[in-house]
């Protein structure tokens, strides 16, 4: 009899992972909370506006790259254009830094700013061809079986060793971060691709994560939505089954094995095993105190929170803002001042969509997408102690960010013709994440990595949570683990 897979959330993790399960002739339910796929990688609709939640860019598609592998198993197209300059890096003394996807224009670029670090930019280049290399092999990191452990060593090449001496050395220490310009555009990078800086960034991880210009970065016609609309429509076809506004709130055992899944609205998906694209504190909430020791323990003395977003959705008015900035790149991000910590509006990325992509704003309008990394906890105790003060924080945060992108694009509050934010509270509503945390665990060694296993033996879990982590690319990498290792369990 066909086994059957639940899978609970229609994140990128999910349904890549659900797709990948449905090709190998497995029976596929996928259960959302939300009215529409994606998660952090979704596109929402608000006052005609198609606003693009968290992601803005996707890398990953150019050939042997995560989503081109799920597209050739699939046989699906997505539906991708490549955006060259990738985005523009304003530094605190006025310069600009221009991202190239194209290789010989990043070389000239960063020799032009950076000339003192290019013996680190050729170990970087070095170790992220190492990375994403043997990514487009099978690699269970970390391993979780002894059919993993054979899985790992055939994925090794005579050039994987080249990245050994590296293995527990941060990028602060392979990179001369004594220049503080230098530093701040480093550490900006790290912060956005690895969620840390570079004293704390896994050199392997980091190089390959700064390496996202060049491996090629996308427009997604429609928005970033449309990588899970793709999915679930591709799944739909085949056979599975996606279902929007099905909560779960419940994971059934039977003698220690997923047996259930439950939500809010009283649906019951009867299961050979499950999949949670979930963080493990949004797994924990579904197991109804049944949590394995690993996962508890792990939960009590080993994670710390990740890091939150504070986002600011703007409408920009088209022609004024060519007309001002004629040429500009439609990303940008801002650091404002490098002796402070970034994030909490000092660190500040802006998105503008592919302004020729019909229907994403009123007419003669186009959305931005900014964002900056925040500290989850201070957001909820305001909100939970002091309405007033937490929407004031909220404007102080909004104002900031304005002002520190009008440093790079000057005058840029004038085409503003629309302004909402977002704060963890909006991620936990539209995300289910617990407390908004997004982004997945800061990559500071490849040794504390998190594989899918939750202690529950047919209880899977994927997204970026687990290695390796954020992004529209990885968390894709992480679903065609998953969809393997289930595929091996239920053989
Ligand atoms: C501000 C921001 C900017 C980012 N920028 C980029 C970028 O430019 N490029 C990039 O590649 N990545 C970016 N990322 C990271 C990327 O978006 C995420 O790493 C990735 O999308 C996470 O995918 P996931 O599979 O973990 O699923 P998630 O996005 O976490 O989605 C999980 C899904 O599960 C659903 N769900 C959760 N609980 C339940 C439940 N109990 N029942 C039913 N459904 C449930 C949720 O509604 C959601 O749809 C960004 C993230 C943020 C927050």
């Amino acid at each position: 009899m066909t086994k059957h897979v639940a899978v609970i959330g229609a994140g990128i993790g999910g349904l890549t992972a659900a797709a990948l399960l449905l090709k190998q002739g497995f029976q596929v339910t996928v259960l959302e909370a939300h009215v529409y796929p994606g998660g952090c990688a979704g596109t929402f609709y608000h006052k005609k506006y198609r606003f693009d939640a968290g992601a803005t860019l996707a890398g990953g598609f150019s050939a042997g790259g995560p989503h081109h592998q799920v597209a050739q198993i699939l046989d699906l197209e997505w539906p991708t254009h490549p955006v060259d300059p990738a985005w523009v890096v304003h530094l605190p003394d006025g310069r600009a830094v221009t991202q190239w996807a194209d290789a010989d224009q990043w070389r000239a670029e960063r020799q032009e700013h950076f000339p003192f670090a290019e013996k680190f930019w050729q170990t970087q280049e070095m170790l992220a061809d190492v990375s994403w290399d043997i990514s487009t092999r099978p690699f269970p990191w970390p391993p979780e079986s002894v059919g993993d452990l054979f899985r790992l060593a055939g994925s090794v090449r005579p050039a994987t060793l080249k990245s050994l001496p590296y293995l527990t050395r941060t990028i602060g220490s392979i990179a001369p971060t004594d220049d503080p310009m230098f530093k701040a555009f480093l550490d900006s990078q790290l912060l956005i691709s690895a969620q840390t800086t570079s004293e704390r960034a896994s050199a392997l991880y980091g190089s390959a994560a700064v390496d996202l210009p060049r491996r090629g970065v996308n427009h997604i016609s429609g928005g970033i939505g449309a990588l899970g609309d793709t999915l679930v429509e591709w799944i739909r076809q085949n056979g599975g089954e996606v279902h929007y506004r099905q909560e779960v709130d419940q994971i059934e055992l039977k003698n220690g094995s997923v047996s259930a899944i439950h939500t809010k609205k009283g649906m019951q998906i009867n299961c050979d095993a499950a999949i949670g694209n979930l963080t493990p504190w949004g797994m924990k909430n579904l197991l109804n105190g049944q949590t394995p020791k690993k996962l508890t323990n792990e939960l009590e003395h080993k994670l710390d929170p990740t890091w939150g977003a504070f986002m600011v959705y703007l409408g920009i008015d088209k022609q004024k803002f060519f007309s001002k900035f004629p040429g500009t790149a439609t990303h940008h991000q801002v650091i404002v001042d490098e002796t402070k910590p970034l994030g909490e509006t000092n660190s500040v990325f802006f998105s503008m969509a592919d302004p020729d992509d019909p229907g994403r704003a009123p007419d003669g309008e186009v959305p931005v997408t900014m964002s900056t990394h925040t500290e989850i906890s201070q957001w909820w105790q305001l909100r939970e102690r002091d309405k007033e003060a937490y929407e004031a924080r909220k404007n102080r945060y909004a104002e900031n960010m304005l002002d520190a992108l009008s440093k790079a694009l000057p005058g840029v509050k004038e085409c503003i013709t629309f302004c909402t934010a977002g704060t963890p509270v909006s991620f936990q509503r539209f995300t289910r994440r617990p407390q908004g945390m997004v982004g997945g665990f800061a990559q500071e060694s490849i040794f504390k990595a998190r594989g899918p296993k939750t202690g529950i033996e047919n209880l899977l879990m994927v997204g970026d949570s687990i290695f390796p982590g954020q992004s529209t690319a990885g968390v894709t990498l992480g679903g065609i683990r998953v969809a393997r290792q289930m595929a091996n369990l239920l053989d």
